[in-house]
């Protein structure tokens, strides 16, 4: 599925091979010059109608199987002056319509490294494994926030309301210029997120790759705490993030990033 359905853009496998089998199908009925394609035509079909011929049930799997695919074949709109594939149009008319998910943009271009990224994905997707969804699912954990200890976890509280990630935003958005502005619901934290990713300058490309670190190094910092009983400031996860964006960032940002004053 596409990036900007929400999903990590990789094919449906299913789903193109149906689209790949119609593509053989429709070369089947147009494209006579094949040695394949001669053989099946004199051999089986011997000048009849294409469409209306039935499936030779004598013949191999992989022929009935093109043949059979005759029914997708004619759903299929195929536009020969498009530049896509034959059979990438005809993925796409089969996978259909998707929801457009609006954090889309903060995944398009993105410098961070991967696992930053698939963690954020999971952040906007609203799936990290946080204490409020294990006590649905029945586990008995402790429901407290890693850092505060006064409220219980939630992706609200962890991420936007708890004064420690509230400190860290501040103080990353401040070294990258930028204003962090204080969220209290996750639909207006997603539209912050989601507005300051969506200009085509140099400034959203660097938010884009410092907001998947943020929420990186929270992720981290808060299973460090929970399973190693280990604990760092948010000055320190602030200054790292600071560094590996630093690092991370493509020329013109990294020029940028490091004009910055820490
Ligand atoms: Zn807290």
């Amino acid at each position: 599925m596409p990036l900007a359905g929400g999903c990590l853009n990789l094919a449906n496998l299913t789903i193109w091979n149906k689209a790949a089998t119609a593509k053989m199908c429709w070369d089947l009925e147009h494209k006579q010059d094949k040695l394949w394609i001669k053989w099946i035509h004199s051999y089986y079909i011997k000048g009849q109608d294409f469409n209306t011929y039935p499936v030779p049930q004598q013949a191999c799997w992989m022929t009935r199987k093109i043949m059979s695919s005759r029914v997708v074949t004619t759903q299929l709109h195929s536009d020969h002056t498009s530049s896509k594939s034959l059979i990438r149009q005809g993925y796409l008319q089969l996978l259909g319509d998707y929801p457009r998910m609006e954090w889309k943009r903060l995944m398009f271009k993105n410098d961070a490294r991967p696992k930053d990224k698939f963690m954020m994905w999971l952040h906007m997707h609203g799936v990290m494994r946080i204490n409020d969804r294990l006590i649905r699912w029945g586990m008995e954990v402790n429901p407290e926030c890693a850092f505060c200890q006064l409220q219980n976890e939630s992706r609200e509280h962890l991420f936007m309301l708890c004064y420690y990630t509230k400190a860290l935003w501040n103080r990353v958005m401040q070294w990258s210029a930028r204003t962090y502005t204080a969220t209290y619901s996750w639909g207006q934290y997603v539209q912050w997120a989601v507005q300051n990713s969506k200009e085509k300058s140099q400034d959203a490309t660097i938010f884009k790759l410092v907001f998947a670190e943020v929420v990186n190094a929270i992720w981290l910092e808060r299973n460090a705490r929970v399973f190693e009983k280990r604990r760092r400031h948010w000055e320190a996860l602030a200054r790292e993030v600071a560094f590996v964006s630093c690092v991370r960032a493509s020329v013109g940002s990294r020029t940028k990033l490091q004009q910055l004053h820490f």
